[in-house]
């Protein structure tokens, strides 16, 4: 790591009054320099809770999108303004409002990875962790739209035994992932513990032992009982795994599970960032209270975990 650079973001960071958030998916140096290192929502809502008046959001648009929404007072910078998700940006507020005009009484969820406009059309915002809970706490005869990941409204519709209305979502990183790599981990390391990202395919899902957000790795691979284990989920989140478990192994199931968007954050853009204040991402007023309505809402029901 280059300590100078390191030594001019903290710098910097008390000048601005500033709070670094890496997402689990960041390169390591970056997570290194962060103050809170998580996913997305639990992410913003540190920030949220800190008195920074600045948050740089080491992640991807709708997460930065997010920090807005909870901290409307503060001021929140994504390093590069070209790091957006592709599985966000797979729907956007016309085509939500055209699905719910065919389905008029249903109850919409969106995860968290969706625009500010998306979750300002939607009535509830779930993650990858609490999305179970949330459609089950959902009235048994309200029909349910689940956007946008088809894979993880796969995995609730199954684990609740709604039908669900699925948006043809997907996120490319996460697809990167294949039975066949599942498989080869297996055999190459029969004693590993199998664990899975709900966003990966059903195949891979059903190869694994346990099928966690990236929050839930961390808690599993932490309660002991295994000390190797097969990641199936963007490699970012083995750096994390390694420094709180240095005594146990983790496998990545797939090098090609890299998402090029997290990546495109680096500490010179970090740098550049706090000291020029960009990319400033700002939520219009009228989209940011109907987007935090669908977020408390969740929040109402369950906390984030
Ligand atoms: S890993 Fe997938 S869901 Fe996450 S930011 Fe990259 S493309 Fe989006």
């Amino acid at each position: 790591m280059d300590k100078k650079l390191v030594e001019k973001i903290k710098q910097l960071k008390r000048q601005r009054q500033a709070v670094i958030l890496a997402h689990n998916y960041q390169p390591p140096d970056v997570q290194d320099v962060a103050d809170f290192c998580g996913d997305s929502l639990g992410l913003s809502k540190n920030a949220a809770q800190t008195d920074a008046e600045v948050i740089v959001f080491c992640g991807v648009k709708f997460m930065a999108e997010t920090a807005a929404i909870l901290s409307p007072q503060k001021i929140v910078l994504l390093p590069d303004k070209f790091a957006g998700c592709p599985l966000a940006n797979m729907i956007n507020a016309e085509q939500l409002l055209a699905l719910k005009q065919q389905y008029p009484d249903a109850i919409v969820v969106c995860y968290v990875n969706s625009s500010a406009e998306v979750k300002a059309h939607s009535d509830y915002c779930c993650t990858s962790s609490n999305a179970v809970d949330v459609v089950n706490s959902l009235p048994k005869d309200k029909q349910v739209i689940f956007v946008p990941d088809q894979h993880l409204g796969q995995f609730v519709k199954e684990k609740t035994g709604r039908n669900l209305v699925l948006w043809p979502g997907y996120c490319v990183t996460h697809m990167m992932i294949t039975e066949e790599d599942i498989k080869n981990a297996k055999a190459k390391y029969p004693d590993a513990v199998v664990m899975a990202h709900p966003e990966c395919s059903e195949p891979v899902k059903k190869l694994a032992d346990y099928v966690l957000s990236t929050g839930q790795m961390l808690k599993c691979a932490a309660i002991g009982g295994a000390n190797r284990f097969i990641i199936a989920t963007e490699t970012g989140i083995i750096h994390a795994l390694k420094k709180q478990n240095p005594a146990s192994e983790f496998i990545a199931a797939s090098d090609r599970a890299v998402c090029p968007n997290m990546k495109k954050i680096t500490l010179e853009k970090l740098l550049w960032s706090l000291e020029n204040m960009q990319f400033r991402v700002v939520v219009p007023e009228q989209t940011r209270v109907k987007a935090r309505l669908a977020i408390d809402k969740m929040m109402q029901i369950l906390p984030v975990g």
